[in-house]
């Protein structure tokens, strides 16, 4: 008879083995999704309260498989990572926003960069020299990193953001709040910009705590010059306290939904200023 330890050992394998499956075949899928134009990108806005405008906009990846259908980024960006495609898909990402978005001159434009991206030590040329060919201005460029960036490879994330800050391109963590870093530590890095998880926005009514911790994060940011951009933001109430604590870049359904570039920019012309 079979011991329950080689049981257990053949069913892992077995898993491995079609997780493997999966990530081969959607690959593959990816792959050939990229060929056949069935990436899009959307982008949401990015309102700053206090112009009462769009300030800048975050590209988001869309994927509709054909004939499947829509697959969530959430699930597909780590295949990708796991493959290697996320090197191509993001610069596919990064072209597609820039030449979307270069003929509007006060929006910036923030793409979301994979850990896994910085594996390329050709990354950060890569992008400078996108821009330079796009003619798109780097003051114009915000990078969406996590943590897991940080905490894998610090030194080389250290030296890829003092590449970026030196050609003027804008570093953001995204999902502050969901990790252990101090803000104090993300300005050491370099950081410019913070973006609080929706997570902590989503009690901000309900709880005090969120609340009170909201504050001390707007509290330090501005005491170290960093901004600060709330994701998630999905009702009146919300905004008021963010607005409260200082927050002006709000960014949720509230004020726009991810959408196709067209008509994010029939959203920037209803704004008062454009
Ligand atoms: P993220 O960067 O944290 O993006 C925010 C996610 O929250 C987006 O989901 C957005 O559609 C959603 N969202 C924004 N406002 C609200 C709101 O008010 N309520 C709710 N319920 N959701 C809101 P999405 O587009 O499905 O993307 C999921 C994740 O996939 C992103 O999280 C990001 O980590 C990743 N992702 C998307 N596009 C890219 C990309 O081009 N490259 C990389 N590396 N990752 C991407
Ligand atoms: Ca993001
Ligand atoms: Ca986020
Ligand atoms: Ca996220």
């Amino acid at each position: 008879a079979k011991s329950a330890g080689k049981g257990q050992m053949v069913t892992y394998s077995v898993e491995l083995d079609a997780e493997r499956q999966v990530v081969a075949t959607l690959t593959e899928e990816m792959r050939s999704g990229l060929i056949n134009d069935e990436f899009e990108v959307f982008y949401q806005g990015i309102f700053n309260s206090r112009t009462q405008t769009y300030s800048g906009v975050e590209a988001l990846l869309r994927w509709t498989r054909r004939p499947a259908g829509a697959l969530s980024p959430s699930v597909f960006i780590p295949v990708a990572e796991q493959s290697g495609l996320i090197h191509e898909l993001g610069l596919f990402v990064l072209r597609r926003a820039i030449s979307d978005w270069v003929d509007y001159p006060d929006v910036y434009v923030s793409v979301n960069i994979s850990p896994s991206q910085f594996s390329d030590f050709a990354f950060e040329t890569n992008v400078l020299s996108i821009l330079e060919q796009m003619d798109f201005p780097a003051e114009r460029l915000e990078l969406e990193v996590t943590e897991g960036y940080l905490i894998d490879r610090p030194e080389r994330a250290k030296a890829a953001i003092e590449t970026f800050q030196s050609a003027g391109v804008r570093m953001v963590l995204d999902d502050f709040g969901t990790g252990f870093t101090s803000i104090a530590y993300l300005q050491a890095y370099g950081f410019n910009k913070i973006k609080l998880d929706k997570s902590l926005i989503d009690d901000l009514v309900t709880s005090k705590k969120s609340a009170v911790l909201v504050q001390g994060v707007m509290f330090l940011a501005n005491g170290l010059a960093m901004e600060i951009t709330a994701e998630g933001v999905e009702t009146e109430g919300q905004a008021k306290l963010l607005e409260l604590a200082g927050c002006r870049l709000m960014q949720g359904y509230l004020y726009s939904k991810p959408a196709p570039a067209a008509e994010m920019k029939a959203q920037l012309s209803q704004t008062p200023s454009a």
